[in-house]
């Protein structure tokens, strides 16, 4: 019956690629496919072309809309994701207040918080993806990459310039506390794009307003992540020194 459903709109022509098509019909439900396939009528894009990431959360597809412009489409998993821990990030960001409801709402509610957020880090001048549009638990946005491929992950694919990858670090972090009131969360090199050595911030949904009453714990965590990552790879830096770094760039950025 289900499948039945999913036909409906001519998957094949959708999704041409058979592996992307297979990751579609193992973990969407039928109304994420209709989400997707009304954000495709509407002309967000055109095709999926393939599988960029299967996470625990999300699963990343690159698109591509009629103008031919590259798209990552992001769709947030109703089924299987960690629904108490997403709660802790929603309640408290007075954005939203206490989701109630099922899990479905929690999902469309960090959906929508992770386009906002980019939207605020946008304006901040922090380098992400520009949103383009959400809808249910969709997110579509810039593609980062080139020539069809992904940027890779900080993770896979260290700063040439150590030095230099340091700063646009404490840069971004100093931009979202300062401009965007943004505390990431889970800033670390598995969220950072290397995109030709222009590094990119992604992965927000979690992310926090500075009012939250978690903020400053989560705020600690990225300073930690931040400082064990440059230590490792030959920049020794306490995570003090980091909040120090961020600190003085208050009011200079
Ligand atoms: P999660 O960690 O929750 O699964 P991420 O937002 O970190 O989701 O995305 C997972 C992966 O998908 C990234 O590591 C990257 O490879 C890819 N990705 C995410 N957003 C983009 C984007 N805008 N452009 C290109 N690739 C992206
Ligand atoms: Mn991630």
């Amino acid at each position: 019956m289900q499948s039945e459903g999913k036909e409906d709109f001519d998957l094949r022509k959708f999704v041409p690629e058979e592996e992307a098509r297979k990751t579609f019909a193992k973990v969407f439900d039928r109304r994420t496919i209709q989400a997707l396939h009304r954000l495709a009528t509407r002309g967000y894009f055109e095709m999926v072309e393939h599988v960029i990431s299967t996470g625990k959360e999300a699963h990343v597809f690159q698109a591509v809309d009629k103008a031919g412009n590259a798209r990552a489409v992001k769709v947030y998993k109703t089924g299987t994701s960690d629904f108490n821990r997403m709660r802790v990030y929603i309640d408290g960001d007075r954005r939203f207040g206490k989701v109630k409801g099922s899990k479905r709402d929690i999902v469309l509610a960090w959906t929508q918080k992770e386009f906002k957020n980019l939207l605020l880090m946008n304006k901040a001048g922090v380098a992400c993806p520009m949103p383009i549009v959400f809808f249910e638990n969709v997110l579509v946005m810039e593609f980062i990459g080139k020539g069809g491929k992904a940027a890779p992950t900080l993770r896979e694919a260290p700063a040439r310039d150590i030095k230099k990858a340091y700063k646009a670090m404490v840069g971004f972090l100093a931009r979202l506390l300062f401009k965007a009131e943004l505390v990431h969360a889970d800033f670390s090199e598995y969220n950072i794009l290397n995109n030709n050595e222009k590094l990119v911030v992604i992965d927000v949904g979690q992310a926090v307003l500075t009012s939250h009453p978690e903020a400053e714990a989560f705020f600690e965590r990225d300073l930690r992540n931040v400082a064990t990552y440059f230590s490792k790879h030959g920049l020794e830096k306490t995570p003090e020194q980091v909040k120090q770094d961020v600190k003085a760039m208050e009011g200079k950025i």
